[in-house]
């Protein structure tokens, strides 16, 4: 019989992924942390390794699960790389962990009768051409394109997970998780509050992808670690949106970035990447009711901590972003 309070964490070693380990681990449960190491870092687990609730595996989340993890009464399935250079750097992983990943860990729930949570996207919008995005919005997304080894490996593993619910009534759920920034973001993986921190600490210019007027919803960790647990708590199924609504273009984020640095760097403009979704923003009714969620940390405050902790480690070593 599974115990709930053994928690099973994949991509633990992550930006993310680390950060919910340490919230387990104070709220007084057991963490079996799972990672293939491909996009995270171990570094960021250096402080649990020691705990006694804490064991770490390097694996895949796509390998046949062992024996022990039927043991998790609770399963948070966060594999996947996240960035887009580096998602789009390996495709066929991207692609695999989360489909082979999500048949993995409903497999594992259906056997062990754990609850699962499974980490989904605002990418299952696309570009979207329904704005803000609601949870019943169906989405925009190019099936082939250089996004769609993320975005529809993403929307493969929800359709998995409500056919597992449907057809084996395993207890799985969703959130769909918009941009979210802050320490332990990995400062080389190009993603964009990253770059610009790190530009603009490293006195480089900005690079400013098209015009600069596309824009994204920024949430701070905190925040959302704070929704996956209520989710994972709740009964709920989901999918819920997990964001915070303010939208803010690139540019006004670069401008903040440099205000917030004092730095001098410059903007400088480069190519749009394919398929870069032009508007994306929340509509988080759905959680405020079923979870009494909503955002709590203002972009700005989130920035402040956020480029605390890169100046920390820029400290120590010269980043080049991706
Ligand atoms: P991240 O890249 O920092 O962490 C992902 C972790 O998963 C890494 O430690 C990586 O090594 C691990 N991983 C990747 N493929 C794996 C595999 N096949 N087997 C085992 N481990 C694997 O990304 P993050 O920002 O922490 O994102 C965590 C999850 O949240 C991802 O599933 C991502 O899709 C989702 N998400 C994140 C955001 C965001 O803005 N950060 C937005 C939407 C969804
Ligand atoms: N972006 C940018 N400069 C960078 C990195 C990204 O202007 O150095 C843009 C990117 O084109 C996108 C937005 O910032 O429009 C968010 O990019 P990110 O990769 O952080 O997340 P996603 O596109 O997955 O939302």
């Amino acid at each position: 019989m599974s115990d709930p309070d053994t928690v099973l964490v994949t991509g633990a070693a992550g930006f993310i992924g680390s950060h919910l380990c340490e919230a387990l681990l104070a709220r007084g449960q057991r963490v079996m942390a799972l990672d293939n190491l491909s996009t995270g870092d171990i570094g960021h687990l250096d402080r649990l390794l020691g705990h006694r609730g804490f064991t770490f595996t390097r694996r895949d989340v796509g390998a046949e699960p062992t024996p022990d993890m039927t043991q998790a009464g609770r399963i948070y399935n966060l594999a996947c790389p996240a960035s887009p250079p580096h998602y789009q750097k390996s495709p066929v992983d991207t692609v695999l962990s989360s489909v082979l990943g999500a048949w993995r860990l409903l497999e594992l729930a259906g056997v062990s009768r754990a609850r699962l949570l499974h980490t989904s996207t605002s990418e299952v919008y696309g570009d979207p051409e329904v704005h803000p995005q609601h949870e019943n919005y169906w989405g925009h997304v190019n099936p082939n394109g250089a996004r769609s080894c993320y975005d529809e490996g993403k929307r493969c593993a929800e359709a998995m997970l409500m056919a597992y619910r449907q057809q084996r009534a395993v207890d799985a759920c969703m959130v769909r998780i918009f941009n979210t920034y802050g320490p332990r973001l990995s400062p080389g993986d190009g993603r964009v509050v990253s770059n610009f921190i790190v530009q603009a600490l490293q006195g480089e210019d900005l690079t400013v992808y098209g015009d600069g007027h596309q824009t994204r919803s920024f949430c701070y960790v905190s925040d959302t670690l704070h929704a996956l647990l209520l989710m994972m708590d709740s009964g709920e199924t989901g999918p819920v949106n997990v964001g915070n609504p303010g939208e803010h273009t690139m540019l006004e984020l670069a401008e903040l970035v440099l205000r917030l640095t004092g730095s001098r760097s410059r903007l400088v403009f480069r190519p749009l990447p394919q398929d870069d979704p032009r508007r994306r923003c929340p509509e988080i009714s759905r959680a405020k009711a079923l979870l009494g969620w909503q955002p709590e940390v203002a972009l700005e405050d989130g920035l402040q901590r956020t480029i605390h902790h890169f100046r920390g480690v820029l400290g120590v070593r010269r980043v080049t972003v991706a």
